[in-house]
């Protein structure tokens, strides 16, 4: 699938619409889910163009995906939630159809604040 320049996340990391940031360096994007499933759900988005994980697996520079990895681990530190000061969390990936992914840009939900639950529905 070839990277949609219109899809929402690409529409907040060129500021054009609003999002509830948590954190951003030179990597990724981290704000709030819009319709949070758990007491905490933010997503941590790559500020590269990677419709989805399999994209940015093949596609993804090393220092992208360190970068990603970190964020995500800044997020969670930032938010309380990380192993060393918190209770843990969960991350999710949706990839394509049979994935449930509805923007076409990659992200990782993080799930906690409180016991996440069944893994899959
Ligand atoms: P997915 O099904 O993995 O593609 O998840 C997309 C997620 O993006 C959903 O949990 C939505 O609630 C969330 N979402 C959609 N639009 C926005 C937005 N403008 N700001 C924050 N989260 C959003």
């Amino acid at each position: 699938m070839t990277y949609d320049d219109n899809n929402i996340f690409a529409k907040i990391l060129r500021n054009e619409i609003p999002c509830n940031k948590i954190y951003e360096d030179e990597f990724v994007l981290s704000f709030y889910d819009i319709n949070p499933q758990k007491k905490i759900h933010v997503l941590v988005i790559p500020k590269g163009k990677y419709v989805d994980l399999d994209d940015f697996s093949v596609n993804a520079s090393s220092e992208e995906m360190v970068g990603l990895l970190k964020g995500i681990n800044k997020v969670a530190k930032k938010l309380k939630i990380s192993v060393d000061i918190g209770k843990g969390y969960r991350v999710l990936a949706n990839i394509s159809e049979h994935g449930g992914q509805e923007v076409p840009h990659l992200h990782f939900h993080l799930f906690g604040g409180e016991r996440v639950g069944k893994m899959v529905e």
